[in-house]
C-alpha cells in the first residue's frame, strides 16, 4: 500500500525535478548509489572487498527509449566488466534488460546478453539478471535460459511476491546458474503477486527452503530482514554447497559486516550511474522511515 502511493507521488515529473535537481535530492541518493562515475563504483567496491565483501555492480538505467541507448548501455557493462579485470575486484554484474533494449527489440535485448556474458566470461565473472515488472518476467526467464545454457555464467532474481515464482524455480534450477532471492520491489496486481506482507515473508521462506536444500544452484539470499535470515543461518549449517546473502549499498551496512564477520559470504549491490531516479524512489518506498527523512530534509527541517 504504502509502497503503490510512493511510488505513484515519484512518477510524477515534478517530483521528479524537485528530486534530480536538487542538491538535497542527490545527497540522498547518494546513500543508495555510490556515484555518477564508473570510479566511483570501483572506490566502494575496493573498500567493501577489502572488508571481505563482494559486490555486484549495477550501472543503473532501465526502459530505454530507444535502440541506440540499449547499445551505449551494453557497452558501459563491457566498460565495467574491464574495470572489474584491471582493479581485481571481487565482483560481478548486474543488469536490467528493458536497458538492453527488452520491451523494444527483444532480439537486441539477448543479443546485448550475449555479447556482456561473452565478456564477462573472458574476465572469469558472472552475470546476474535482475528481474523488473511482470510484464517482463517471462521474456526475462526466456533470455536467462538461451544464455545460459550456452555460457553457463549467469544467474538471475526471482521474485518472492509473485505466485508463478515456484514454477519459475523448477525450469531454471536444472540451468544451474545462480538465483537471487528477493521479495520483489515493484506494484503488482493481487492476481499475479500476494500482496499481503505475511504472503510475501511466508512465499520468500518457502522458495529459500527449496533453494537452500537444492544442490545444482548456487542460491542468493536477497534481504535485509532479520526474520527472513534466521532460518536460512539454520539452514546453512547442513548446507552443501556455495551460496550467499546479498544486501544493497547503504542499507543496513552494520549487518553486512556482521554477516561477513561470522565467515558467511556476503556480496553487497553497489549501483551507479546518472539514471538513479528509479532506483532511489524503489528504495524509498520500501521504507517509509525513507520518506520522512526525505521530506524533512527538503524542507530544510
Ligand atoms: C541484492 C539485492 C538485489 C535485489 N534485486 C531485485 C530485483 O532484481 N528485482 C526486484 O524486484 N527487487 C530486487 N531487490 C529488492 C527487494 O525485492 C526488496 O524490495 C528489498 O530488498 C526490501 O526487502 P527486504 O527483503 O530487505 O525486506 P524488508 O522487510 O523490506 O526490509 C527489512 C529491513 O531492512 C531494512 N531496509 C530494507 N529496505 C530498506 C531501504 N530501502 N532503506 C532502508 N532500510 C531498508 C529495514 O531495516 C527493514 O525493516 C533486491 C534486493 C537486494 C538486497
Amino acid at each position: 500500500m504504502i509502497r503503490s502511493v510512493v511510488l505513484g507521488i515519484t512518477e510524477r515529473s515534478i517530483t521528479k525535478k524537485l528530486v534530480t535537481d536538487t542538491p538535497i535530492g542527490r545527497s540522498v541518493a547518494r546513500r543508495f548509489v555510490t556515484g555518477e562515475s564508473l570510479d566511483s563504483a570501483v572506490a566502494a567496491t575496493e573498500s567493501l572487498n577489502a572488508s571481505g565483501m563482494a559486490v555486484s555492480l549495477d550501472h543503473l538505467g532501465e526502459h530505454v527509449t530507444n535502440l541506440e541507448e540499449a547499445r551505449k548501455a551494453k557497452q558501459s557493462y563491457i566498460a565495467c566488466l574491464k574495470a572489474i579485470q584491471r582493479s581485481g575486484l571481487d565482483a560481478n554484474i548486474s543488469i536490467k534488460l528493458t536497458q538492453l533494449g527488452l520491451g523494444l527489440d527483444d532480439d537486441v535485448a539477448a543479443s546485448h546478453v550475449d555479447e556482456i556474458a561473452s565478456a564477462a566470461s573472458k574476465v572469469e565473472t558472472t552475470v546476474t539478471i535482475d528481474m523488473e515488472e511482470s510484464a517482463y518476467t517471462e521474456a526475462t526467464i526466456s533470455i536467462y535460459e538461451e544464455a545460459q545454457r550456452v555460457h553457463g555464467n549467469l544467474g538471475i532474481a526471482i521474485q518472492a511476491y509473485l505466485r508463478r515464482s515456484a514454477a519459475d524455480l523448477d525450469r531454471i534450477v536444472p540451468l544451474g546458474g545462480h538465483i537471487r532471492l528477493c521479495k520483489g520491489a515493484y506494484v503488482e496486481p493481487e492476481d499475479i503477486a500476494y500482496q499481503s506482507r505475511e504472503d510475501v515473508d511466508a512465499s520468500f521462506d518457502r522458495l529459500a527452503g527449496i533453494l537452500m536444500t537444492c544442490p545444482d544452484t548456487t542460491p542468493a539470499i536477497a534481504t535485509h530482514d532479520d526474520a527472513r535470515i534466521a532460518p536460512i543461518l539454520e539452514m546453512a549449517s547442513v548446507r552443501e554447497g556455495p551460496w550467499e546473502f546479498q544486501m544493497l549499498y547503504g542499507v543496513r551496512r552494520d549487518r553486512q559486516r556482521e554477516l561477513a564477520a561470522l565467515g558467511h559470504d556476503v556480496r553487497v549491490y553497489v549501483p551507479y550511474g546518472d539514471a538513479w531516479y528509479p532506483y532511489l524512489t524503489r528504495r524509498l518506498a520500501e521504507r517509509p522511515a525513507n520518506v520522512a527523512f526525505f521530506a524533512r530534509a527538503l524542507v530544510g527541517g
